[in-house]
C-alpha cells in the first residue's frame, strides 16, 4: 500500500474541510412515495431532476421490471460485440422518431456522452472533407456549460474559446476571427441557471460561419418544446447534434445523441467512448421505452410544472432573490457567500423543505445559491407548503440600489 498516497490525500481533504468546502455524500430514503433523511424524516424534494415524475410512475417501473425479467438483469457486451439487442435498436429508433431526427445513439451516460462525443467530433473534423483537405478545428463554448461539456473540451486537443454566458455578439466576433471547421456547444437550458439559450439565434449564427451547433438538451428534453422533444425541436432541424439525459426528466438512466444517419454510424465506428462500453442493461431500455410512451401526453404536467416554477419564482421575487433569468423549472435564489448560502438551505430543510445549496466549484465565485428544480409530481399541497416555507423562512434579500 502506497502511504504517500494516503498521506497526500488526507492532507487535501483537510484544505477542503478548512475552506469549508468538503462536500459528504448523505443518504436518503425512498418510502411511500417521498424522500426521507436518516432520521426518517419526510421532506419535500425540491431539488431532484425527475421533472415529471417518471422515475416512480407505474408503467416505468413495470416495463423495467418486465424487460429485465424477459431479457436479463445486464447486458452482456458492448454494443458492437454481443450488447445491441433487437430492443436496443427498437429504443433508439423509437429516440430518434421522438426527437424528429433521422437517428439516434444510446450512451451510458450524458458525463461520458459529452465527454467522449465532442473530442470525437473534434477529430473528425480535423480530418477535413476530402479533396478540400485537413483544417484547423476550433470549438466555441459557452462560459455556463455543463463540467461533462468542459471535460469533453479539455481532450479534444482542439482550441477551445469560452464566450460570456450567452452573449451572442461575441460568439459572432469569435467565429469571424477563426477559418477552419467550428463547433459551437451549448446547453438549451442551462442547469444551474434555469435560463434558455436563443437556439433559433445560434442555428443563424452557426448557418452563417459555416460551424457546427451542438446541444445539450439534459433539462429540456420531455420538459420543453413541443411534446416535451426538446428545444431543438423547434429549430426545424437547424441544430447537427442533439445530445439529451435519460435519467432526468425521463426518470431512467443513460443519455443519447440523435441528428442525422451519417452522424450515427460514424459515432458507432469511431467514438472509444460508445465502442469501449457495455451496452445498457434491460431493465434501463424498458424505462426508456415506457417514458417514451408517456412523455409526449403529458402536456398537462409539462403546464403544472411551468406554472408551478413561475409561483416560486415570484415568492422569491417578492423577496428580492435574483433568479437568474430563470425561465423554467430550475430556479436559482443567488445567495452570495457559501456559508449564507448552505444556512440558507439548512434552515428550509429544517421546516421539511429540501433545496441544496450549490457552490464553486459548481457555480462562479460569489454567486453560491439555493438551486431549486421543481417536478410535476409535487402536489399542491407539498407545492403551497414550499412557498409558505420560503417565504417565511429565507430571509429577506436587501433591494437592489436604484
Ligand atoms: C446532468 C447533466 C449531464 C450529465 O448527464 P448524466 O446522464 O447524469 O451523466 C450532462 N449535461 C448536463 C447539462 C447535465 O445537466
Amino acid at each position: 500500500m502506497d502511504a504517500g498516497l494516503d498521506t497526500i490525500l488526507k492532507a487535501r481533504l483537510a484544505a477542503l474541510s478548512e475552506a469549508k468546502r468538503l462536500r459528504r455524500l448523505r443518504p436518503w430514503h425512498w418510502q411511500n412515495g417521498a424522500l426521507h433523511d436518516v432520521d426518517g424524516r419526510a421532506l419535500i424534494d425540491a431539488s431532484s431532476n425527475d421533472y415529471l415524475g417518471l422515475s416512480q410512475h407505474p408503467l416505468v417501473k413495470a416495463r423495467a421490471a418486465e424487460w429485465a425479467q424477459r431479457h436479463g438483469a445486464g447486458a452482456p457486451a458492448s454494443r458492437l460485440v454481443t450488447g445491441t439487442r433487437d430492443i436496443t435498436l427498437a429504443v433508439e429508433q423509437k429516440l430518434a422518431a421522438f426527437k424528429r431526427c433521422e437517428a439516434a445513439l444510446l450512451f451510458s451516460s450524458g458525463f461520458q456522452a459529452n465527454a467522449t462525443v465532442i473530442p470525437a467530433l473534434a477529430t473528425v473534423m480535423r480530418s477535413g472533407i476530402p479533396g478540400v483537405g485537413a483544417g484547423e478545428t476550433a470549438i466555441f463554448s459557452d462560459e455556463l456549460n455543463h463540467a461533462s461539456i468542459v471535460h469533453g473540451c479539455r481532450v479534444a486537443r482542439a482550441k477551445t474559446q469560452v464566450f460570456r454566458h450567452k452573449d451572442l455578439d461575441q460568439l459572432d466576433h469569435l467565429l469571424q476571427q477563426n477559418t477552419g471547421r467550428k463547433l459551437i456547444l451549448t446547453e438549451s437550458v442551462f442547469s444551474m441557471d434555469g435560463d434558455r439559450a436563443d437556439l433559433p439565434a445560434l442555428v443563424q449564427l452557426a448557418e452563417r460561419h459555416g460551424a457546427t451547433l451542438y446541444v445539450d438538451e439534459a433539462h429540456a428534453t420531455g420538459v420543453l418544446g413541443p411534446q416535451g422533444r426538446g428545444l431543438a425541436a423547434e429549430c426545424g432541424g437547424g441544430v447537427d447534434v442533439v445530445m439529451g439525459t435519460l435519467g432526468k426528466a425521463f426518470g431512467a438512466f443513460g443519455a443519447y445523441v440523435a441528428g442525422s444517419r451519417a452522424l450515427i454510424d460514424w459515432l458507432v465506428n469511431c467514438c472509444p467512448g460508445f465502442i469501449y462500453t457495455t451496452a445498457l442493461p434491460p431493465a434501463v431500455l424498458g424505462a426508456v421505452d415506457a417514458a417514451l410512451d408517456l412523455v409526449p401526453d403529458m402536456d398537462q404536467e409539462r403546464a403544472r410544472l411551468a406554472q408551478n416554477s413561475q409561483r416560486l419564482r415570484d415568492v422569491l421575487s417578492l423577496r428580492n432573490y435574483d433568479t437568474l433569468g430563470s425561465s423554467t423549472q430550475i430556479i436559482p435564489a443567488v445567495i452570495g457567500s457559501e456559508e449564507d448560502a448552505l444556512a440558507a438551505a439548512q434552515r428550509l430543510e429544517d421546516a421539511g423543505v429540501l433545496a441544496v445549496a450549490i457552490r464553486p466549484p459548481t457555480v462562479p465565485e460569489g454567486t453560491s445559491r439555493l438551486r431549486f428544480a421543481l417536478g410535476s409530481a409535487l402536489d399542491e399541497a407539498a407545492m403551497q407548503h414550499l412557498l409558505l416555507t420560503v417565504a417565511t423562512h429565507l430571509p429577506p434579500r436587501p433591494s437592489k440600489p436604484g
